[in-house]
């Protein structure tokens, strides 16, 4: 039986990703700091610990993997990245968990090991323009992330590519462009666009009028968690050993993507815009590497993710008001 351990498997991605890799027929080690708030975990053995612990990371590499995903980061919206007040923790943590999980996979000569990296690493210079951003891979260099998150990302994609050159190990790297869907953080500050504004919308009457950090013209893309998963398997599978980014190439504004989930609900929204954390003007994902290199891209129109997830943010929100 095929084996496979999903580090922040309590996690958004990490909890879809288990289910599938379940449906596939492995067998599964999902390990967390928390057990994921919204659906039980189908993982065979779901281990609650501390990533940043290196003997404990160690004690969870039992066995020789055949897919190691390592998607454990300490990570928010922009209201938690944005404002320089978790900087430190931010570096601190998500870099012990990398250094810790890529060595425990090393002694244990895992066959396959992936890493989560984010759109987050492409400057911030390539990214001034809403309507023209670059995010193709190489704009990635000469480095200049807009966050301490960023910098990170981009340090371990470095890590991990130095332990597949110097220690023959098989790593893929993907840069996830704004991953959303059902059973994502929905509040509490942690939460991204589509989910935020799913909640703002649901919490409204009809005729209300929701908040938008800044004019709203800032551009961004959004891909459905399904899809993400199909990438991330793909590319894990595959020979190709850059990081790549998977994402959506439908760009939106933020004013858009709120107009999108308003006709979704049926309801009319007026739009009220408050200064906020914002990041970059523009960003959209480049498919043009994943089509070429791994045959492959996500094709799905955001509305069909939007409703899917709208739906359920609004049953969570009916659920936590009853
Ligand atoms: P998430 O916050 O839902 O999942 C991350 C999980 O890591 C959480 O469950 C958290 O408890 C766990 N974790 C954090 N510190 C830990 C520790 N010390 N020990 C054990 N577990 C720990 O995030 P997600 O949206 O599922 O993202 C997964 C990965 O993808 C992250 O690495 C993230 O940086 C990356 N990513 C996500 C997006 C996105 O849009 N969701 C975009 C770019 C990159």
């Amino acid at each position: 039986m095929r084996t496979a351990i999903v580090c922040g498997a309590g996690g958004f991605i990490g909890g879809h990703l288990v289910k599938r890799l379940k449906a596939e027929g492995f067998w599964v080690r999902g390990v967390d700091l928390k057990f994921n708030e919204y659906a039980e975990t189908e993982a065979d053995d779901f281990v609650i610990g501390d990533l940043r612990d290196p003997m404990f990371v160690r004690e969870m590499f039992d066995r020789r993997f055949d897919e190691v995903y390592q998607l454990a980061a300490d990570m928010g919206g922009a209201g938690y990245i944005f404002t320089g007040a978790n900087d430190a923790d931010i570096m601190h943590n998500s870099a012990t968990i990398n250094l810790n999980v890529l060595e425990a996979a090393r002694r244990r000569a895992a066959r396959r090991v992936f890493y989560s990296s984010s759109a987050c690493i492409y400057p911030a210079y390539t990214q001034g323009d809403a309507d023209h951003p670059n995010c193709s891979e190489d704009a990635a260099y000469p480095a200049a992330p807009d966050s301490e998150y960023g910098w990170e990302k981009l340090f371990s994609e470095r890590l991990y590519m130095a332990y597949a050159r110097n220690h023959g190990m098989v790593c893929r790297i993907a840069r996830y462009h704004n991953i959303f869907g059902p059973e994502g953080t929905w509040n509490g500050g942690k939460e991204k666009a589509p989910a935020a504004m799913c909640r703002k919308v649901a919490a409204v009457p009809n005729g209300g009028e929701i908040e938008i950090w800044g004019d709203g013209e800032q551009t961004r893309s959004f891909l459905f968690v399904d899809e993400c998963i199909e990438g991330t398997l793909r590319l894990m599978r595959s020979d190709f050993c850059h990081p790549v980014n998977i994402g959506s190439e439908e760009m939106v504004t933020i004013n858009k993507l709120a107009e999108m989930v308003a006709d979704i609900a049926g309801k009319r929204i007026r739009k009220r815009h408050i200064p906020g954390p914002l990041g970059v003007r523009g960003r959209n994902s480049d498919n043009r590497l994943i089509r070429s290199s791994i045959g492959w891209a996500p094709e799905r129109p955001l509305r069909q993710g939007l409703e899917r997830t709208y739906s359920w943010v609004e049953r969570q929100l009916y659920r936590n008001a009853a």
